[in-house]
């Protein structure tokens, strides 16, 4: 794709991909350091539970988009004019979007369309 600079992509979604690494990694030791944690009373037992699941969903968000990011990086890697278009619109998404989203899969309306579906 001409308009895009890849290389400059290639460099933003390495950076990416090690931030969400290292932040998984932090997440699980801390999520450990709480299974390690003593548990006193019912208190804790509830307040370490819903802990316990706050993590769970800040490394599923991780999870996912470790999966975009290389998603992302495979279609630099195999299929170079796919990056930065949308799959479901097949629409170009804007590179200002691209620059502060790089393994971004959908353009503006089209993400909005399918959160809107999720939250239903
Ligand atoms: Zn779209």
């Amino acid at each position: 794709m001409e308009r895009l600079d890849i290389d400059h992509f290639l460099k933003l979604l390495e950076d990416a991909k090690r931030e969400v690494e290292t932040n998984l990694n932090h997440l699980r030791d801390e999520l450990m350091g709480l299974e390690r944690s003593e548990i006193r009373d019912e208190g804790d037992i509830a307040s370490m539970s819903s802990e316990r699941h706050r993590y769970a969903l800040l490394i599923d968000h991780c999870k996912e988009e470790l999966k975009e990011i290389e998603h992302a990086l495979d279609k630099i890697e195999n299929n170079r004019e796919e990056f930065g278009v949308c799959e479901m619109c097949q629409d170009e998404i804007p590179i200002e979007r691209l620059l502060v989203k790089p393994f971004a899969l959908y353009c503006i309306s089209c993400r909005e369309m399918i959160e809107e579906e999720k939250s239903k």
